[in-house]
Formats: structure tokens, C-alpha cells, sequence
């Protein structure tokens, strides 16, 4: 992204470790499990830049108040939804978590269109509103807690991480939300020695 020296200035940067449009957009309020969690959302100027990073938008109408609001409750209805896999005596309101989705989900979204380069064709998503692009999200919010994918949702290891990830190894083995994030992070500190000593409650 050629925006990341611009977000810089303006705030906490985007992750995009997550393999999935939905667990990125968990992964915009940062350390949840901490007493102060980083909001990379904190306005709907952020909201745009943070779907044209995704991926998952191109041209957006300018977002609104409400276009953020939507967009907390979307993200928060998936962690909510989240939550009982990754602990799993905890459980949510999945009732609530579940009407947010598919509310969201059921809006007109955007799709994606054809574009011609020089070097051939790409799909990209259409122009459109936020609200479609939150639409376009909550369906692959859908896809993922509803199908099998949803067993392959993690938590990094990391104690100060909360980022989740989608575990595409094929043993099931990634720990982290990245090597250069959290895994070398903690080999170079010990961290992992230290949490064997002192059990954090993530
Ligand atoms: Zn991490």
C-alpha cells in the first residue's frame, strides 16, 4: 500500500495478517484482550482507507457517521460470533451477533467488475457505497462462520496479541498472526519461557 507512510501520521496502521476480509476487520481494534485496546477505526476518514487497503473496495462514497457505526457493529457481531470457538466455554449472544450479519449481509453489495491492463484481465471490486462494501464483508462473514473454514480461525499466540488469523498450513500449525509481528518477537525475547512461569489470561 502506498498509503502506509500517510497512516502513519494519522493513526495506529492496519493489519491485514488474517487471510479474510472479516477477521481483518476484527483485527482493526487491536490488543482486545488488554485494558487498552488500539481502535484503528476511529473515524470514518480511517473506515475508507481501511477497505480500499483490504482490498475489498476501490471507490467508495465518502463514509458517514452511520457507515462507521455499521461497520463497529459488523466487526464486533463476528468477534462475538468468534469467541466461543477460540474459548470455548465463553459464549456471546449469538442471537444479536447473528441478526447484525445477516442484516448487513442482506443489503445490496458490491460485486466485483472486469478490468482490462496491459498485462490482461483483472476482477476488482465495482464502485460503490461503504454500505455495500460492509455488505460484501458480512457475506464473507456468512461464508466463513458458517462453513469449515470457521474450525481454521486463530488467535495468535503471542500474550499481547489478539489478532486472529485463518490457518491455511496443512497441519494446522501457525502460531502467529505473523513471523515478522509476533513469532520472532517472541523467540528473540523468551516470551514464551516467561509465559510458562506466568499464565496470562488471554
Ligand atoms: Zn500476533
Amino acid at each position: 500500500m502506498s498509503q502506509s507512510a500517510e497512516e502513519a501520521d494519522r493513526g495506529p496502521a492496519f493489519v491485514f495478517t488474517g487471510g479474510s476480509a472479516p477477521l481483518d476487520l476484527v483485527a482493526t481494534l487491536g490488543r482486545r484482550r488488554s485494558a487498552a485496546p488500539i481502535e484503528r477505526l476511529p473515524d470514518p476518514p480511517a473506515l475508507a482507507r481501511w477497505l480500499i487497503g483490504s482490498g475489498q473496495a476501490r471507490t467508495l462514497t465518502e463514509p458517514t457517521d452511520a457507515d462507521l457505526e455499521l461497520a463497529l457493529r459488523l466487526r464486533e457481531a463476528v468477534y462475538d460470533l468468534l469467541r466461543p470457538l477460540l474459548d470455548p466455554p465463553a459464549t456471546g449472544d449469538a442471537d444479536e451477533a447473528v441478526a447484525v450479519v445477516n442484516e448487513i449481509g442482506a443489503r445490496p453489495a458490491l460485486g466485483d467488475r472486469l478490468v482490462a491492463t496491459a498485462e490482461g484481465l483483472r476482477a476488482e471490486p465495482a464502485p460503490g457505497t461503504v454500505s455495500e462494501a460492509l455488505a460484501r464483508i458480512a457475506r464473507q462473514a456468512t461464508t466463513l462462520l458458517g462453513g469449515p473454514d470457521a474450525q481454521r480461525v486463530k488467535e495468535c499466540e503471542h500474550p499481547d496479541c489478539s489478532l486472529l488469523f485463518l490457518d491455511e498450513t496443512q497441519g494446522r500449525r501457525r502460531r502467529w498472526c505473523s513471523m515478522e509481528r509476533c513469532g520472532n518477537l517472541v523467540k528473540i525475547s523468551g516470551y514464551r519461557a516467561r509465559r510458562k512461569r506466568q499464565p496470562t489470561s488471554r
